[in-house]
């Protein structure tokens, strides 16, 4: 068969070659995968397979059934400050992956520069590339918390320069853009007149005080935003494939027809169940963060106790982003040597973008048996 350009390169993932190299190994501790080990609340299971039986099997409408871009609206307002008109304003997604596509699709044209600060989840790339955009990577170092600064984006505007990717709480460094720090962000992008992909589904895994602040809900910023989220990690619901997106009425409007041609609208009984994610799930939620504020401490803990390694306390997601410099070792070497050894398996920081050397990502949202399995075998590695 002859395959197009794409087809003979497809994205390759940094995290799945982890997945592989693990694969040879048995009694092996998985702290690679970006998911909630927690189950979906039994209620939102409930309201899901009730309304399979209630007979929503067929297609939905393509921006998603009305009463779930209801509530939407209403989260939206409540917990983002954001006015989102139902109607018109919001768009119900196959996941947050296809949202982030939908939003690259109607901002981005064949040449136009994306701002990304680097380290970041790998797709944002891929999906520039899908668009014809071309990345610039801004460094978001360590010292300043994993969090891109004001200077280092502004250097970076041409006059290409059309959209800025924001992740806040960040996968994979955990970092949290504050309050001030978004503020002078959303300075330069009116300035610029540019447009934030804000994705935002770490949300509410925040630790110790830190705030989460959406740019949409910034003075003047409504129109310069298109604001990205997903059901998969707040709600352990990453199986469900239900995200969303809200903004202005005529990029929604276009991700709308755009939809169309890709999805043609998502699973109808997810839809239902995500209704019910949103009005009754807040104790569920906190119990979930607490257990993983809970597996951070233990696993920062830890991992400040090994030799040649240093961790930030990370403020959100549930990540854990640790320096490994003094090892001497690249990140991939890094990686391997750990899984060989002890068998945990760790995601080299490259996988993350060109700033990503020198660190390893752990997830910590597994169980908290795993994570202090993990620590006592990493301690073992590092100290012996
Ligand atoms: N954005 C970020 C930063 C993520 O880490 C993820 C998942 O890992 C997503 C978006 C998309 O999640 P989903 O497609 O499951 O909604």
């Amino acid at each position: 068969m002859h395959l197009s350009e794409r087809g003979l390169n497809p994205p390759v993932s940094g995290i799945r070659a982890m997945f592989e190299l693990a694969r040879e190994y048995d009694n092996v501790i998985n702290l690679c995968i970006g998911e909630p080990g927690f189950p979906t609340p039994p209620n939102v299971i409930g309201a899901g397979r009730d309304a399979l039986y209630k007979g929503y099997t067929k297609y939905t409408p393509n921006a998603g059934i009305p009463g779930l871009r209801e509530a939407l609206s209403q989260k939206l307002l409540r917990e983002n400050k954001i006015q989102a008109d139902p109607e018109t304003e919001i768009i119900v997604t196959a996941g947050g992956v296809e949202a982030v596509l939908l939003a690259m699709m109607v901002t981005v044209n064949p040449g136009d520069e994306v701002l990304v600060p680097i380290p970041s989840w790998p797709n944002y790339p891929e999906q520039i590339k899908f668009v014809g955009g071309t990345m610039v990577p801004v460094p978001a170092y360590e010292k300043d918390g994993f969090v891109p600064t004001k200077e280092n984006i502004e250097e970076r505007i041409t006059e290409k320069t059309k959209v800025l990717v924001l992740n806040s709480p960040n996968n994979p460094t955990g970092g949290v853009i504050s309050r001030g720090e978004m503020e002078e962000i959303c300075k330069l992008v009116r300035k610029h007149d540019l447009t934030i992909i804000s994705d935002e589904p770490y949300e509410r895994l925040l630790y110790d005080g830190a705030e989460h602040v959406s740019p949409a809900s910034l003075p003047d910023m409504k129109e310069h935003v298109i604001t990205v989220n997903t059901f998969s990690k707040t709600f352990a619901m990453s199986g469900w494939r239900v995200g969303y997106a809200s903004g202005p009425k005529q990029a929604i409007g276009a991700m709308v027809q755009i939809i169309e041609q890709v999805t043609s609208s998502v699973n109808a009984a997810a839809q239902y169940a995500c209704i019910e994610a949103l009005n009754h799930t807040e104790k569920a939620i906190q119990k979930m963060v607490k257990g993983y504020q809970r597996n951070r401490d233990i696993l920062v803990e830890g991992l400040n106790g090994c030799k040649n390694v240093s961790c930030r306390c990370p403020l959100g997601a549930f990540y854990a982003f640790p320096n490994i410099q003094d090892t001497g070792l690249t990140s991939a070497q890094l990686a391997a040597d750990i899984v060989k050894e002890v068998q945990v398996v760790t995601t080299p920081g490259p996988a993350f973008g060109i700033y990503g050397e020198g660190y390893l990502r752990l997830s910590y949202a597994s169980s908290e048996t795993e994570i202090r399995e993990a620590v006592k075998r990493l301690q073992q590695y590092f100290n012996r």
